[in-house]
């Protein structure tokens, strides 16, 4: 991808299509850049109500310019109204189209607005700018994907280019984090997302892996239970990126990284099982992260730990009443094999907690169906200990536009989940089940430590497409994470 620009319109250069943004001010359609040179260009079509420049809408016109063979009219919707996410949304469409079209180099007038908007025109269109499609065969030699091979901004200072780059780092980190997603479960194991990792390591990021003979010294009772069943081993992932040592700050992000959940013993029914390869989006969002965070030189301390496993059914799998000891050292009745991910992240946590002292914790996890009925697929359910972080994370969440809704951590949720025949049981039904997951990890964070935990099982993966999303993965987390530790 090249990202290119210029200063005026005059010095632009001439690619296979232009993009002229314009916006609704009162009862005028009006070009919302700073020159009216392109004014005549929407003469006709505004007036033969062709286009009136609402959000997202497009409208192609040829021969009308000396250059370009293709302009399209991009609507900004009403200029009062203008929001980052609306921006990221309008330019997004306007990739779609470009694509669809098959034109791989475009120039676009930059809109007077100011540096927010400009950063979330260019996310909206990087974010756009993706396919997964490496499993396909037949259908891609008929009709081969086209993305943008060249995004050239016209009107744009220094600054703005330096802006760009940053942009992409963090774009091509979602997009790394949206592929391991939608891969495959079998080629995306416990053991390739340690490679993936491994792969990582860079100045400042070391990375190391705990097989499952680690695992049992260590004792993690929880997470080896989780994975009995498969033939997958499982492991703990640990990358440690220490860009300043002088500083004691620590954040530490969690991911839950359930390769393949088919509920266990307790198997899913009916649908939904077929997309159980995203259970461990949580702990790609952790590789997204801690790649943006090293490529960008963040100067923030990071732990990441990512908690990998998959929940087969095998002669092995732990049976759904059977009582595990943690790595904290507390019993556990698993009363329900897919209520996992809590057991996992559960035995992470107190690793994490053992060996190093985080500031903060920051766990992710497709962890609750009960989140996806609250909040659907606009919203992240946010829970913490800590009103301070909570705020935090709300703010970088609307910064980012991946929302973030706080949902209660009542200490009467506790009641649902005590066992009579070991410390806490890992289930308590259907009622507040988001809820009862979240107080079930507080059980293991010791009480001084700031945490939330992010359950992003609504947002991870999408039915269909959104905006800037295509169906399947989002690569939720990563952008959210990199706002929040830069405002750190
Ligand atoms: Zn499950």
């Amino acid at each position: 991808m090249i990202i290119s620009h210029s200063d005026t319109p005059a010095n632009r250069k001439i690619l296979d299509a232009l993009v002229v943004p314009f916006w609704i001010n009162g009862d005028t359609v009006e070009p919302a850049t700073p020159s009216n040179a392109f004014t005549f260009l929407a003469q006709d079509v505004i007036k033969a109500k062709d286009f009136s420049a609402k959000l997202e809408e497009t409208c192609l016109l040829y021969g009308q310019t000396e250059g370009e063979q293709r302009v399209i009219l991009l609507g900004l919707g009403n200029s009062k109204d203008l929001h980052s996410d609306y921006v990221r949304r309008a330019y997004a469409s306007v990739v779609k189209v470009c694509r669809r079209k098959k034109w791989a180099k475009i120039s676009f007038l930059l809109p007077s607005v100011d540096e927010t908007y400009l950063k979330a025109l260019v996310e909206g269109s990087l974010l756009a700018n993706y396919v997964f499609d490496e499993l396909k065969r037949e259908t891609i030699i008929n009709d081969p994907t086209c993305l943008l091979k060249e995004l050239h901004f016209v009107g744009s200072s220094k600054k703005f280019i330096s802006t760009c780059k940053d942009v992409r780092t963090i774009t091509d980190a979602v997009c790394f984090t949206r592929d391991l997603v939608n891969r495959n479960a079998d080629d995306i194991t416990p053991k390739s997302l340690g490679s993936v990792a491994k792969k990582l390591v860079g100045k400042h990021l070391k990375v190391h892996v705990l097989g499952e003979k680690d695992l049992e010294k260590e004792k993690m009772g929880l997470l080896l239970a989780v994975g009995k069943g498969s033939c997958n081993d499982s492991s703990l992932i640990v990358l440690e990126y220490i860009p300043d040592s002088s500083s004691k700050d620590v954040t530490a992000i969690v991911g839950k990284g359930i390769t393949f959940d088919t509920g266990g013993l307790n198997l899913k029914v009916g649908v939904g099982i077929e997309t159980m390869k995203c259970d461990m989006a949580g702990s790609a969002s952790v590789l997204g992260v801690i790649k943006a965070a090293s490529d960008l030189g963040i100067k923030k301390n990071i732990i990441g730990v990512i908690a990998a496993a998959e929940n087969a059914i095998g002669s092995n799998s732990t049976k759904p009443g059977d009582v595990v000891i943690s790595h904290s050292g507390k019993s556990v009745e698993i009363n329900d094999t897919d209520a996992e991910g809590r057991l996992v992240l559960a035995d992470a946590l107190s690793y994490l907690q053992k060996h190093y002292s985080p500031s903060r914790i920051i766990d992710l996890a497709t962890l609750t169906g009960g989140v996806v009925i609250a909040l659907g697929e606009e919203a992240t359910g946010l829970f913490s200990n800590d009103d301070a972080l909570a705020h935090r994370l709300i703010a970088s969440g609307d910064r980012t536009f991946e929302r973030l809704w706080r949902l209660p951590l009542y200490a009467e949720y506790r009641e649902g989940l005590k066992s009579s025949i070991a410390d806490i049981k890992n289930s308590g039904g259907r009622k507040a089940s988001a809820a009862k997951g979240a107080i079930f990890l507080q059980q293991f964070i010791k009480n001084s430590t700031p945490w939330a935990h992010l359950d992003i099982a609504g947002t991870a993966f999408l039915s269909e497409p959104k905006g800037y999303n295509t169906t399947a993965a989002t690569g939720v987390g990563v952008r959210l994470l990199i706002d929040f530790l830069e405002m750190l």
